[in-house]
């Protein structure tokens, strides 16, 4: 199996380990911070980190430099980084190993950030059901003021910050920038329309970043070892290293960290050791819930943002959902389908109303009832929310429908004309349900 350097989960498997701030120093913590306020400028910071490549961890994949460069310098008033750390796309763990195993790494890469735009605030908004999570980092918090990594006059650099966690109450589209400002202002979280953008009119309606944690992680990694290091490792526009979480039927499911662009065939069948009981792989969800499936013979995409767009999908927060031939296809999408209209906002009439018809249908194919006229109210449907709504959620909803469709029309028509599901021995769905 080929193997990688690993660069965010190197810390957390050295022997003993903790995630202290002893720990985290006896690594080499806090260096970076310390060079940045000793020797750079801020602009020097956000050139070096445009340089790298970096791109957002969180989804959208937007080059952070770039980002960063966005926030107006000449502002008066106060500016904030919000540290988007609400990991709820399902199939995608990777946030929380880093958050409970190495605090003070994302504490470092917010610092630094913070410096670079100029803010005195930063939140970190976490998933409210990331109890431990939330003990962790508010410990590290406290470890890290009680330092002088945090707090007034940091280092004796001029530099002071303050940052707050602020726990979400577990709602998924929390997760989305703007809906997350909203709810760290207090109110229901849900999407603003943009523009404005959060870099003029974000928290508070101040100048805000909004970075994901491994994003943040990355930061003094690249300050350290320079830009030059990190845009080397990875494929093209997709520089650095990615943590994968994988799921589903493989024999080593969990977090995986490599270069952007090896391919799936080596993600699902090296590093997580193929298919459990060698069943045959039926499809992979590349990017998390909200990417389009993918089918067997698209193994040898690249993982990289460019190579998962152009094969018609998403590398999106980085869940690999792995599926077998005993998973039904439409299932899986009745599956998703109630996820996605539980977690609906109800801002926009497409993505409210229509997540409710679409779940109804499929549950009605399903359960052997399904009608002549479905798939194609499915498609239409699908294709009138798609593009049509406030926040990208919208598209999410309708990829896992359109890509079944379109990979697995036969096993809908099955369940349609047949009254049965090819994956459950025959049984007549009417009755079974
Ligand atoms: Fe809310 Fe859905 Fe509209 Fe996004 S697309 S704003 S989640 S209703």
């Amino acid at each position: 199996m080929p193997t990688y350097e690993k660069i965010l989960l190197k810390n957390m498997e050295r022997p003993g380990y903790t995630g202290s701030l002893t720990d985290y120093g006896h690594a080499g913590g806090y260096s970076a911070l310390e060079k940045v306020l000793k020797a750079m400028s801020p602009q020097d910071v956000i050139e070096t980190i445009k340089k790298s490549g970096l791109r957002g961890r969180g989804g959208a994949g937007f080059p952070t430099g770039v980002k960063w460069s966005f926030i107006p310098k000449d502002h008066p008033g106060p500016k904030y980084l919000c540290c988007n750390a609400d990991e709820s796309e399902p199939g995608t763990f990777k946030d929380r190993q880093l958050i409970e195993n190495d605090p003070h790494a994302i504490l470092e890469g917010i610092a630094i950030a913070c410096f670079a735009i100029g803010a005195q605030t930063a939140y970190i908004y976490i998933r409210g059901e990331f109890f431990s999570g939330a003990k962790i980092l508010n410990e590290a918090i406290a470890e890290a003021y009680r330092a002088g990594f945090l707090g007034k006059n940091i280092l004796a650099s001029g530099f002071s910050l303050d940052i707050y966690l602020h726990r979400g109450a577990g709602a998924y589209i929390c997760g989305e920038e703007t809906a997350l400002l909203e709810s760290i202002e207090g109110k229901r979280g849900k999407p603003r329309s943009k523009p404005p953008f959060p870099a003029t009119h974000g928290l508070y309606q101040r100048p805000t970043v909004v970075n994901n944690v491994e994003t943040m992680m990355n930061v003094p990694h690249i300050i350290n070892r320079g830009s030059e290091w990190f845009a080397a490792i990875g494929a093209g526009k997709s520089t650095g290293t990615r943590i994968f979480s994988v799921s589903g039927p493989v024999k080593r499911p969990g977090n995986y960290e490599v270069p952007l662009g090896i391919t799936f065939r080596e993600m699902i069948y090296e590093h997580a050791g193929g298919m459990r009981s060698d069943k045959q792989l039926k499809a992979i969800i590349p990017g998390g819930a909200s990417a389009a499936f993918f089918t067997p013979d698209q193994l040898d995409v690249k993982m990289d943002f460019e190579s998962v767009a152009a094969a018609g999908s998403m590398l999106g927060s980085g869940g690999v959902t792995v599926m077998d031939e005993d998973t039904c296809m439409v299932w899986a999408a009745m599956n998703l389908l109630e996820f996605f209209h539980h977690e609906s906002c109800g801002k926009c009439t497409p993505c409210r109303e229509g997540s409710a018809w679409l779940l109804q249908i499929l549950q009605r194919i399903e359960a052997g009832e399904g009608r002549l006229d479905d798939l194609h109210a499915l498609e239409s449907l699908s294709h009138k929310i798609e593009g049509m709504t406030v926040c990208a959620f919208g598209d999410a909803e309708v990829a896992p429908i359109l890509s079944t469709i379109k990979h697995f029309r036969a096993e809908y028509e099955a369940h349609i004309e047949e009254r049965r599901c090819p994956f459950r021995s025959n049984v007549v769905l009417a009755m079974a349900h």
